[in-house]
């Protein structure tokens, strides 16, 4: 066990979540869809579920990687962002799905970028210090980081900076401060972590991750899928079912209307729109679609 670590093993995960912030609200949606239920008194700095060996700390997601690496607590929910800024070698055990942004550098609309190496000897100001360096140091480019906590997308516009790296998501930030998006340095979203190498877990505790992460694989597998029906002439049949791409095959049932059936299958949200214009080509009509509440695979 790590010498920082000041729990003993309890039957119960502990897990960090942000107290306070983008990743909160999502965080505990998550537990309740995955059947998780605990009383919410965010003035405390825990909460323990009632139906699961679960208790929940509310931190600053900057900590977060800090204490599931000194096995303070057992897993934590935080962006991608932030563990590889404090923690690179922390195993992530999966990908949530949501607080999805970029890590990006951005230079003033008139500054004339090409390439990289443009910012050979800028200053480029961030909160990413240790990402942005690996990310110059792989390219070849040699440029000073000036390091600052909040507000990075002025640091250019009041002379502190010559480009920025900071997180993105819909981009209106940098628009409204003049500022154009020129590299993208790393791709994020929550992910589950746990510092599931160190030995600090005990076997429960590992049974009980287990499960967690089985639980949410399940809840982020529905909802990235829908269960649709339609009806098909019976010549139709064998076109129509190529088209979807079923969990097996799809469930085909005999209408009352002479020659006509129900196909029911179950298809990706990514390929709806897709497969529904080859369907309705294909002779399908009276599709529906409705939302999954959960599919165990
Ligand atoms: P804390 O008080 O916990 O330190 P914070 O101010 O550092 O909070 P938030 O702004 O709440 O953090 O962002 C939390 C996480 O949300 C980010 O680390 C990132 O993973 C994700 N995120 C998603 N979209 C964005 C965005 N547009 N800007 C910033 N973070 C985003
Ligand atoms: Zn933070």
């Amino acid at each position: 066990m790590s010498a920082l670590a000041v729990r003993t093993n309890t039957g119960r995960l502990r897990l960090a979540i942000q107290k306070s912030g983008r990743l909160s609200e999502k965080s505990l949606s998550l537990l309740e869809e995955c059947g998780i239920s605990f009383d919410l008194n965010k003035s405390k700095l825990n909460a323990e579920a009632r139906n699961f060996p679960l208790d929940i700390l509310f931190l600053r997601d900057d900590d977060i990687p800090g204490y599931v690496s000194n096995g303070v607590v057992d897993a934590g929910i935080v962006g991608l962002n932030v563990v590889m800024e404090k923690n690179p070698s922390l195993p992530i055990v999966s990908n949530l799905g949501f607080g999805k942004c970029r890590l990006s550098i951005a230079v003033p609309k008139d500054f004339e970028y090409r390439e990289l190496k443009d910012l050979e000897g800028k200053k480029i100001a961030t909160s990413y210090p240790e990402i942005l360096q690996a990310f110059l140091v792989e390219r070849g480019v040699s440029a000073s980081i000036q390091e600052i906590s909040g507000s990075v997308e002025i640091a250019p516009a009041i002379g502190l900076a010559d480009a920025i790296c900071d997180l993105v998501s819909s981009g209106g930030t940098l628009l409204a401060n003049r500022l154009s998006e020129v590299e993208r340095v790393l791709d994020s979203e929550a992910v589950l972590v746990s510092n599931l190498n160190s030995g600090d877990l005990g076997q429960k505790e590992s049974e009980i991750l287990k499960e967690l992460e089985f639980r949410i694989t399940t809840v982020n597998n529905s909802k990235s899928c829908k269960y649709i029906v339609l009806n098909s002439p019976n010549e139709s049949l064998q076109t129509i079912s190529d088209i979807l791409p079923g969990i097996k095959s799809p469930t085909v049932v005999q209408l009352a209307e002479e020659g006509w059936s129900a196909i029911h299958a179950v298809v990706n949200e990514d390929v709806f729109w897709d497969v529904l214009g080859k369907l309705k080509e294909a002779g399908a009509e009276g599709i529906t679609v409705m939302p999954i509440e959960k599919i165990l695979v």
